[in-house]
């Protein structure tokens, strides 16, 4: 049961394309950062600031939309070769299931949502600032984390099905009505309940397959890729759905919240210091001043790059506690190392990255780390 042959991912191809992923996803962080040193540095952030002044009739907040749709939307432009070039590389290994004109709707989509809160958040820091130039970063630290809980419940519901149709798993469905009966089992046992189970359609884009835990409160579901369920053993499906009703139990999603909020707490903490230490070097008029965005934005993305090690390291125990929540609702962990070399054959995902890699890159311990966890469980 351990994974039958034909499901072995070809490793060597496997390990070209993380290679591949690894090198695009550093060359797009280094080109974007130094966009933005650049824009800062030549005071080209400071003249777009200037100009938008003088045909604004004095309205702060015009000053910030219009900065800050330019600024945002080259950007967005700069990075745009880099998400061209990652649809390549997935078009490359057979990944891709996606039309060229359903990804760039989607990208359209993206940029028109991802745009639209980005104005939005960027308007309220610069209101603080000007508002509350002492206490802003934890007026606005407040304000993020209370934004990030309701997007962690809404998003399920309200922004995951823009981009992918999701359905409950059918009653009339033979195979669907037994995955239902061993997830109600599982959650009897554990005395517990989810409130759905859903299909989660990735099949439209990508041969990939996944399945997670989202929501909180009465959003809370598990959601099951249809290219999971399609070819997986009920046993197999079983084992991942118990994965996920670990981190249900372990209340991961606010495990993840909390983590969030304590390390944007210092982020935005950071960012006043460097704001008021660089403003006058930048030519700034001010830390309330929108030319200084690119360097709050640069502050952030630096932590967030130099945190990210930290964070995986909480998100691979997380995930380690979940699958010994499986094993244990199980009896037995072959169930889940079916799943996850299937998981991992049908993502392309290398066994066996090296021992850095995993440290500094994953948010979850590599399939073949997961799988010898497995073999040591003892009931
Ligand atoms: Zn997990």
């Amino acid at each position: 049961m351990a994974g039958a042959p034909h499901l072995q991912p070809d490793q060597a191809r496997a390990r070209a394309y993380a290679r591949a992923r690894l090198r695009l996803s550093l060359a797009s962080t280094a080109v974007e950062l130094a966009a933005l040193v650049i824009f800062l540095g030549t005071g080209a952030s400071v003249a777009l600031a200037r100009f938008w002044e003088r045909h604004s009739a004095g309205s702060p907040w015009f000053v910030v939309l219009a900065y800050t749709a330019i600024a945002g939307f080259g950007l967005k432009l700069v990075g745009l070769p880099f998400d061209l070039c990652s649809r390549r590389l997935e078009i490359a290994f057979e990944l891709n299931r996606q039309s060229g004109r359903s990804w760039w709707g989607d990208q359209a989509k993206g940029l028109l949502i991802g745009g639209g809160l980005a104005l939005a958040g960027v308007e309220l820091v610069y209101w603080l600032l000007r508002a509350q130039p002492e206490r802003w970063w934890l007026w606005a630290w407040a304000g993020f984390t209370a934004f990030v809980v309701v997007l962690a419940q809404l998003a399920p519901v309200i922004l995951m099905p823009l981009f992918y149709k999701f359905r409950p798993l059918r009653e009339d469905d033979e195979r669907e009505a037994e995955l239902r009966r061993r997830l109600e089992r599982l959650c009897e046992r554990a005395g517990t309940r989810v409130r759905g189970c859903f299909e989660w359609q990735l099949g439209t884009r990508t041969v990939k397959a996944n399945a997670a835990l989202t929501g909180w409160g009465p959003t809370r579901r598990i959601i099951v890729s249809d290219t999971l369920l399609a070819d997986a053993p009920a046993e197999e499906i079983e084992a991942v759905l118990a994965h996920e009703l670990g981190h249900h139990v372990h209340h991961d999603i606010w495990n993840g919240l909390a983590l969030q909020a304590a390390l944007s707490f210092f982020g935005f903490w950071l960012v006043n210091r460097v704001l008021l230490a660089l403003a006058p070097s930048l030519h700034l008029t001010g830390i309330a001043d929108i030319a200084g965005l690119p360097l709050l934005v640069l502050v952030a993305s630096v932590l967030s790059l130099l945190l990210l090690p930290a964070a995986n390291a909480f998100t691979r125990a997380l995930e380690r506690r979940a699958d010994d929540y499986s094993f244990a609702a199980m009896g037995s962990a072959e169930p889940l190392i079916a799943g996850l070399e299937r998981l991992a054959a049908r993502n392309l995902a290398e066994h066996e990255p090296p021992r850095w890699k995993e440290i500094l890159f994953y948010s979850h311990p590599a399939i073949a780390t997961r799988i010898r966890r497995a073999r040591a469980w003892r009931p």
